[in-house]
């Protein structure tokens, strides 16, 4: 099917060194204090590209306590906003000008292809930082007309050492949608990256020392969920706790702040969400977003457009239009020009997803196309097209995480809502019509964070993004994520001449 087998090539020289494979704590980047290190390792082979150092409890705790202190007595909180504005936009710039480097970290890392990382997240996380500048400036109280003669003022405060914990599907725009709020307030932060991605992040915290960030306000500590993650999370010393990545490990956080401190928790968890196309649509346009919304990122994305509801009118020309897209796609080495597709980011994925293909298949789902691996070594897989998917499948109501589309029928609009909706999850939604009144209904009556109507996967900065159900508690980005970094204030003072 392929002209060559991308998991049979010399993997391309990535066009990058590994420069910081250390924990960042004081500005300084230094070794874990167990000594430990594991491997990072390149999704086009399993070879490992470098080993860097493995942070646990002792390391969390050094990381906290270099927080606390950059938070209670350090430069960062007490200089003006406009200078804290001033140094998120020198950041800025130098990911800028190092975007090439970080793109390419970002690709070899997390096997991504490097035209995506390049026009997407390196371009992204720089806009985020940007716009999170702009805020720091503007962020202020407010003055309430409370009933009785008193002057009301309610303050927004910072809210102090901020935990971090991000995933590997997106490591560098994860570091920006946490980092940039948390920073702009005038917090203090302590970053765990997933263990499968630490380079981007490291790179980047690097440039924000360069750009002027004051030594002990961010902290970067690679290293595994239930040991470095974990402490994060049940830290007394941690007064807010934000995490990206599955459901299930969501509800640990939210168990261990319980236990511990009671941090308020922010949760960006997984999803199913549903992509509906109605026979009013443009087929061709339909298909290729349908297509995009699915396959993106290796499928890897939290709101993959994984269940793709297709009227029956038009259910059976999407069906073919859908497995000749998939054909199309380019999959191989993510350093190559005019690939769309690289490999899935580890073995346990790669063969979680395989598992998949199988309940599909078994499950009485019909295999379009696709549903093996490419080549022979590596965690390439085909763009895989199921049809004639049931809601009760397997496929149907768990989150794959690969690039396995999976094509439902429906008849009308009250139906489509309601097996969309009977979901636990509830992160986005697709909804492609030419009717305003069917948009309109249809984003009104889905129980999702966000809606996409004849687009997809828009991520401005300024948009909030977050689940309803256990698709996650909160919202990022936006001004919405300002409040996840704030405390609220009140300061009541009598009036003692009511007439003023
Ligand atoms: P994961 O939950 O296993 O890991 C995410 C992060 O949590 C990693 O840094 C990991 O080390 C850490 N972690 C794991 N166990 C932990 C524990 N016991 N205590 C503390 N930290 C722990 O998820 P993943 O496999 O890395 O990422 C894929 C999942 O993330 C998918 O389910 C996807 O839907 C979800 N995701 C959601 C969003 C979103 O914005 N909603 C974005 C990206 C990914």
């Amino acid at each position: 099917r392929f002209s060559t087998e991308p998991g049979d090539e010399e993997p391309i020289k990535p066009p990058v060194e590994v420069k910081y494979t250390q924990l960042l704590i004081n500005g300084n980047f230094v070794d874990a204090a167990s000594g430990k290190t594991f491997p990072t390792a390149d999704p086009r082979t399993g070879e490992v590209i470098a080993r860097v150092a493995e942070g646990d409890e002792e390391d969390i705790n050094r990381a906290v306590a270099a927080a606390r202190r950059a938070f209670d007595e350090g430069p960062w909180p007490r200089m003006t906003a406009y200078e804290r504005c001033r140094v998120l936009l020198r950041f800025a710039d130098l990911m800028e000008r190092h975007a090439d480097e970080i793109a390419a970290l970002e690709s070899w890392d997390g096997g991504k292809p490097l035209e995506q990382t390049a026009r997407a997240e390196v371009p992204m996380a720089t806009r985020c930082m940007r716009y999170y500048a702009g805020w720091a400036d503007k962020i202020h109280g407010l003055v309430v007309p409370a009933d009785g003669p008193h002057h009301v003022q309610v303050l927004h405060e910072l809210i102090g050492v901020a935990g971090q914990i991000i995933p590997w599907n997106f490591p560098l725009l994860m570091f920006a949608w946490k980092v940039g709020p948390a920073l702009a307030c005038g917090n203090a932060v302590v970053l765990k990256t997933a263990e499968q991605t630490p380079l981007s992040a490291l790179y980047v915290a690097s440039l924000l020392h360069e750009a002027g960030l004051p030594d002990g306000v961010l902290k970067v500590v690679p290293g595994f969920g239930p040991t470095a993650g974990g402490a994060l999370a049940s830290h007394m010393g941690v007064d807010k706790l934000a995490f990206t990545g599955s459901t299930g490990t969501g509800k640990i956080i939210l168990e261990l702040s319980a236990r511990s401190n009671l941090k308020p928790v922010t949760l960006e968890l997984g999803g199913k969400s549903p992509f509906i196309v109605m026979d009013d649509a443009d087929v061709d346009q339909a298909v290729e977003l349908a297509h995009q919304a699915l396959f993106f990122n290796q499928g890897q994305c939290c709101c993959a457009g994984s269940r793709t509801f297709v009227h029956e009118r038009v259910y059976d020309e999407f069906v073919e239009k859908s497995k000749a897209r998939a054909e199309r796609r380019v999959v191989g080495d993510p350093f190559k020009k005019g690939v769309e597709q690289g490999p899935q980011i580890d073995g346990q994925q790669f063969k979680k997803i395989l598992g998949y293909v199988k309940s599909g298949v078994d499950g009485g789902a019909t295999l379009v196309t696709g549903g093996d691996r490419v080549g022979s070594r590596g965690f390439y897989v085909q763009p895989t097209v199921f049809a004639d998917v049931q809601d009760e499948m397997k496929i149907a109501q768990e989150e794959i995480f690969g690039p396995i589309q999976s094509i439902l029928k429906f008849r009308e609009v009250g139906e489509v809502v309601r097996r969309a909706n009977a979901t636990h999850y509830g992160l986005a939604a697709g909804v492609f019509t030419t009717s305003l009144d069917t948009a309109n209904t249809l984003a009104r009556a889905l129980r999702v964070g966000s809606v996409w109507v004849n687009c997809y996967d828009v991520f401005d900065a300024a948009i909030p993004f977050g689940g309803y159900k256990m698709s996650g508690i909160g919202r990022e980005k936006g001004a919405y994520s300002l409040r996840n970094y704030l405390q609220t204030k009140a300061v009541v003072t009598p009036l003692n001449d009511p007439a003023w």
